[in-house]
């Protein structure tokens, strides 16, 4: 009887999620197409091969790859230049094809939809539950009119997500924006580092917890200004070890 009764419940929902997709067809991010496989609901399998993950040798300090070599220790040319205080970086996808529009989507468009699919997409990477361990998570604080504004805060969403493939890491809000900073997207390199510097204080509420590996996340890392910014004052709040994690690197 169990059985049947699960089989039924089974085809009830089968007919229900495709009528669901009737009434709100599952449209790829990347191409608008209707997405016909059941792995991923909005990224559909030619657009996932648009996708360009970092899983071979890359960046210690930040995590770009270096695409086709095979020095894992080694350090990048812009971190030479940045000279980051956090100790390692780790990123998932180039920010580029559907890397990128993932990222505009979690930003501009609040992409909460894309949760499964990027739960998925994390899950693809074995190293990061060592990597993230029980690590405090740090979302990058955006400044509360800009929240208010949008409503969402993607690296917060992004936090909690990673958070959840470690056991025993835990996001928490330990910084805040102290100044509206002026968008980084149509600064120059030179002039990022400047325009979020001293922009972010340790929380007011938060106790800075020595034995714990602070980790800060991203959406999406560029210059490295923004992160390194945010490491800045987690080590002047008292953090032992500050390390970066973002969902798109280039
Ligand atoms: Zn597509
Ligand atoms: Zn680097």
């Amino acid at each position: 009887m169990g059985s049947i009764a699960g089989k039924w419940k089974a085809r009830v929902l089968e007919a229900a999620g495709a009528v669901v997709d009737l009434v709100f067809p599952r449209h790829c991010v990347g191409c608008g197409g209707a997405v016909e496989d059941d792995v991923y609901a909005f990224m559909c399998a030619p657009c996932r091969a648009d996708l360009y993950f970092i899983d071979g040798a890359y960046c210690r300090a930040c995590g770009y790859p270096y695409l086709g070599m095979t020095a894992a220790d080694r350090v990048c040319p812009n971190c030479r230049e940045l000279r980051p205080v956090f100790e390692r970086g780790r990123a998932l996808l180039l920010h580029r094809g559907l890397g990128g529009r993932l990222v505009v989507e979690l930003k501009y468009y609040k992409g909460l939809f894309l949760r499964n699919d990027l739960v998925r997409l994390i899950g693809r990477f074995g190293d990061l539950e060592v990597y993230i361990g029980d690590a405090v998570l740090v979302p990058v604080p955006l400044h509360p009119r800009k929240e208010r504004e949008r409503g969402f805060n993607q690296s917060r969403f992004l936090a909690g997500l990673f958070a959840a493939v470690a056991d025993g890491a835990m996001v928490e809000d330990a910084l805040v924006r102290t100044r509206d900073t002026d968008s980084q997207t149509r600064l120059r390199r030179e002039e990022r580092a400047g325009n979020v510097k001293n922009a972010f204080a340790i929380a007011p509420s938060v106790t800075i917890r020595s034995d714990k590996t602070y980790i800060v996340v991203d959406d999406v890392y560029t210059t490295g200004a923004t992160l390194n910014a945010c490491a800045v004052a987690l080590l002047k709040g008292g953090v032992r070890a500050v390390r970066v994690l973002s969902l798109a690197h280039g």
